[in-house]
């Protein structure tokens, strides 16, 4: 009998769109819950990650760099850990897979010296940054061991098409959806489409990339699907935060002083974020005593240097985008003079030659807003589903957001699609 997700009696076919946290999630559990058709995800990048991968280099075999999230914090509850029950069993319980990260060795907990820095430049030893609360997790030799944990879990289930973007999609009414290529060239061809990332879905695209229509806008005005309009101005709504980040790599005759700071991860306060332009530093030894070094800036200081991105990133390559050597440099500068004023305070000098200084652009690193309710996460008469660190609800921005929608998102599309229960875990 044809299940009600299919579009003829073969078993329906299933795209994701991204390879971060939320579209390997949503991919790991469609797995478990035995999806019978194909699952594939689709991912600009060269591999899993997304805002948490971790910078690889062919050339450097020992080079790993957390360039996005250096941390995962789990603000609701996480029985693996003991000796925190008590606090444990206070919060809501831990998105399920948690756990079987950790188990798996793909996560372990967190332990590094955090510490807040103040407008005067004052270290002080406790940091209530939101990001840093709860329990803290870190992938096993890098963040991008959280996305390759989660597709492992998956297993051969689900495919996974590396360095493309997805650039168009095209609406089958009632059937499903087609995937295109920049050249307007047909992808793929799917019963469900789940999008992961906003990219498609908000204006960001025209005032960002210059597209000059947002992809499933076009869409949805062939659908005239109410409930697909409703989740659309929603996204709509979000307005997002950008960093740009500087990264260092330090040789191993120059870090010590790296590795002697009192900390591992600084965070900035708000009056030193104003005044230094930064709001994150994160010291990342390398197993060769090297150490890597991220500087996040200040959402400000990313929004006045908006065009300027890194000429590494994958958009940058995927289409071929101009990146000016120059604006680069000078961007590049000014976050290390910024390190070295609010570090002015350690011995840290000299910072690493110029070719051991890079930048990495997050145009869109956090959500602001009110996120796209829960309501709204699967719109069955269209066949697409949402998930990310854009849905509404606790962990909102954050990995432990991202995680916890596609839970939300799976527990509602198994029964849409497949007239089948879901107990998600
Ligand atoms: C600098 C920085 C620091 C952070 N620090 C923390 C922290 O300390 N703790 C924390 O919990 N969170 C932190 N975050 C946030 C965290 O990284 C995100 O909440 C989380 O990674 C989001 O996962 P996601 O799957 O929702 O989205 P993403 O990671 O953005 O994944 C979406 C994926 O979709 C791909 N994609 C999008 N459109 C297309 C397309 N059309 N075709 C193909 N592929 C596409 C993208 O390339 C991307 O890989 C930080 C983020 C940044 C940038």
């Amino acid at each position: 009998m044809p299940s009600p997700g299919s579009s003829d009696a073969s078993p329906p076919s299933i795209a994701v769109i991204g390879a971060g946290v939320a579209g390997c999630t949503v991919a790991a559990l469609l797995a478990r819950h035995r999806w019978p058709g194909s699952i594939v995800l689709w991912e600009t990048g060269r591999g899993p990650g997304g805002r948490a991968a971790t910078r690889r280099s062919r050339e450097d075999q020992q080079l790993r760099l957390d360039h996005g999230a250096p941390l995962l914090n789990l603000m609701s509850g996480h029985r693996a850990t003991a000796g925190l029950a008590s606090t444990a069993s206070a919060m809501p319980p831990a998105p399920p897979l948690i756990e079987e990260l950790v188990q798996g060795g793909w996560l372990e907990p967190w332990s590094g010296a955090r510490a807040r820095l103040d407008v005067e430049g004052a270290l002080h030893p406790i940091s209530n940054d939101p990001l840093g609360e709860g329990l803290l997790y870190r992938g096993r030799d890098g963040m991008e061991h959280l996305c390759q944990g989660l597709l492992s879990l998956a297993g051969s289930a689900v495919s996974t098409r590396y360095g493309t973007l997805v650039r168009d999609l095209r609406p089958l009414p009632g059937e499903g959806w087609q995937l295109l290529d920049a050249q307007g060239r047909v992808l793929d061809q799917v019963d469900w489409l789940i999008l992961s990332s906003t990219l498609l879905a908000h204006v960001r695209v025209q005032l960002v990339l210059a597209w000059d229509s947002v992809p499933l806008v076009e869409a949805s005005r062939l659908l005239g699907d109410p409930r697909l309009d409703h989740a659309l101005a929603s996204i709509a709504a979000l307005r997002f935060e950008g960093r740009s980040n500087l990264l260092l790599l330090v040789p191993a005759d120059q870090a010590r002083p790296w590795l002697e700071l009192p900390f591992r991860l600084l965070d900035l306060d708000p009056p030193a974020q104003q005044r230094f332009h930064l709001r994150r530093i994160s010291i990342q030894p390398l197993a060769d005593g090297r150490c890597a070094v991220v500087v996040h800036s200040s959402a400000t200081f990313a929004a006045e240097h908006l065009g300027v991105y890194g000429a590494r990133s994958s958009i940058a390559r995927v289409l071929s985008l101009p990146s000016p050597q120059e604006r680069e440099q000078e961007v590049i500068e000014k976050l290390s003079a910024a390190l070295e004023d609010a570090l002015g305070a350690w011995p840290i000098a000299p910072l690493p030659p110029e070719a051991d200084r890079q930048l990495m652009r997050w145009a869109a690193a956090f959500p602001v807003g009110a996120g796209l309710p829960e309501g709204l996460l699967l719109c069955p008469d269209s066949r697409i589903g949402f998930c990310g660190d854009y849905v509404s609800g606790p962990g909102f921005g954050r990995i432990e957001g991202a995680m916890a929608s596609a839970h939300r998102l799976v527990e509602q599309l198994l029964p849409a699609a497949l007239d089948r229960p879901a107990m998600v875990g």
